[in-house]
């Protein structure tokens, strides 16, 4: 039934770049077999599953939106995928993004422009806008994106959504195309708090193969869900509400806080001077790292090779100049730029002393409040090529976001009410290392 919907729907929404049909049949043959013989668990036997396409799928094409990858069909599964296999979930297909995850709006994905189900004129956020689209226009019951500075939580704001970013080694990155690997985080989109809490708890786990994964206790989400907010600590950072945060977005953030207070919660309003200085921080730590994750595309050892070289400069130069996106591109530049000898100090040196301030500020925070509640966006949904001429326009709207893959905390987007224009509006939910049960308990409160 969800390929006939993707069928008859996809074509408005533009959420996939690959489905696939045969292999998900096959995989759900195998799953029953499997179940059969108990050879796996089945946890989520059947459950269709779409995932981003930037996360390794054995024999399935995965692009990362770019023309660099077009034919790339990698040769294993990424470590969560392995991990819904085992629990018997089909992969459906891959999702739309921005190219290599670098955007807000899935504007910059080199093959089509994905929609928000509740206005195709606009964008559904990105870098995920293919996974919230297609989980908000029901193409796929949940699915996996990946969130370097609010690339999960900001397209699930945007789509009415919940969208969780994990604390940073929960989940394994094995298997994820690197975009800047301190940052990255793969987590679920899902329809409900529920759903993600569930999902996240098939995802995470220690992985050997990722030399960042953290080997703690594992927790059992629901034993805490439906408590309630009552007792709960929150912070409220002023500075989250402040000028440029659109007044809808504000007025039902700060009613829905409102909300929780008067289900009990301890709520009360901090000052927490990290939002400005975590985007620059942000943007020249995040590229830095793209541009030599990046370097591994040169047109030798896979991915696209140009047909235009004399020599092997010309292959790299030529292959790389060609299929790699404008914005892919700036990245790179930005990113060389900060990490050349005679920069390094005043650009990547200090960024990095600010990513550790950031760090101790929110630890600061956490030692007396359990969780912090703020916007994820501070604008609604805009129109499809609004921002698309203005990069600094589009980076300064992940200010809400950023901070939180800096400390590397895990945060949650939660829909909480409508625009007048009938928009989806999220709020995020951010927690303490490895504390994403208070996420999940106050987000149920809040759905
Ligand atoms: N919008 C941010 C960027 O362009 C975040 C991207 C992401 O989380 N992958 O870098």
């Amino acid at each position: 039934s969800y390929f006939d919907r993707i069928e008859s729907e996809d074509e408005k929404i533009q959420s996939y770049i690959t489905v696939c049909r045969e292999e998900a049949l096959k995989q759900a043959e195998e799953a029953d077999q499997k179940v059969k013989c108990k050879d796996i668990k089945g946890k989520l036997l059947g459950v269709p599953i779409a995932v981003k396409d930037n996360i390794c799928t054995d024999g399935i094409r995965t692009t990362c939106a770019s023309k660099m990858l077009e034919d790339f069909v990698p040769p294993y599964d990424a470590a969560v995928v392995e991990k819904l296999k085992e629990e018997g979930a089909v992969i459906i297909g891959k999702l739309n993004m921005d190219e290599f995850a670098m955007g807000s709006s899935t504007e910059n994905s080199a093959y089509k422009i994905t929609k928000n189900p509740f206005d195709i004129e606009r964008v559904p956020g990105g870098s995920s806008g293919g996974s919230a689209a297609a989980v908000a226009a029901c193409l796929a019951p949940a699915a996996l994106g990946s969130d370097t500075g609010g690339s999960i939580r900001q397209p699930s704001s945007f789509c009415g959504v919940v969208g969780l970013k994990p604390t940073y080694g929960l989940v394994s990155r094995y298997g994820l195309i690197a975009f800047a690997s301190s940052l990255d985080q793969i987590g679920p989109i899902t329809r409900n708090v529920d759903d993600a809490a569930f999902l996240l708890s098939i995802i995470e786990g220690y992985d050997e193969r990722d030399n960042t994964s953290a080997e703690i206790e594992r927790k059992d989400y629901f034993k805490t869900i439906n408590d309630g907010v009552k007792g709960m600590k929150i912070a409220v950072p002023k500075q989250f509400f402040e000028e440029g945060l659109d007044v809808e977005v504000k007025e039902k953030v700060l009613s829905t806080i409102d909300m929780l207070k008067e289900l009990g919660a301890e709520v009360e309003t901090i000052s927490m001077e990290v939002a400005e200085e975590g985007l620059s921080a942000y943007y020249i730590i995040s590229s830095a790292e793209a541009s030599s994750n990046l370097a591994r595309f040169d047109g030798i050892r896979y991915g696209y090779r140009t047909k235009n070289y004399e020599d092997v400069y010309d292959i790299m130069a030529n292959s790389r100049s060609e299929s790699f996106g404008d914005e892919v591109k700036r990245r790179i530049m930005i990113g060389t730029y900060c990490l050349s000898a005679g920069y390094y100090d005043a650009y990547y040196k200090k960024a990095m002393k600010l990513k550790k301030k950031i760090k101790s500020e929110f630890k600061k925070v956490f030692e007396k409040y359990d969780i912090i509640i703020g916007p994820v966006s501070p604008v609604l949904p805009f129109k499809i090529g609004e921002k698309k001429q203005n990069p600094v326009e589009m980076y300064l709207a992940d200010i809400y976001t950023v901070n939180v893959n800096l400390a590397g905390i895990p945060a949650i987007s939660v829909p909480c009410g409508m625009s007048s224009d009938e928009l989806p509006i999220g709020m995020q939910i951010m927690a303490d290392d490895f504390c994403e049960e208070k996420i999940f308990r106050a987000a149920k409160a809040v759905e």
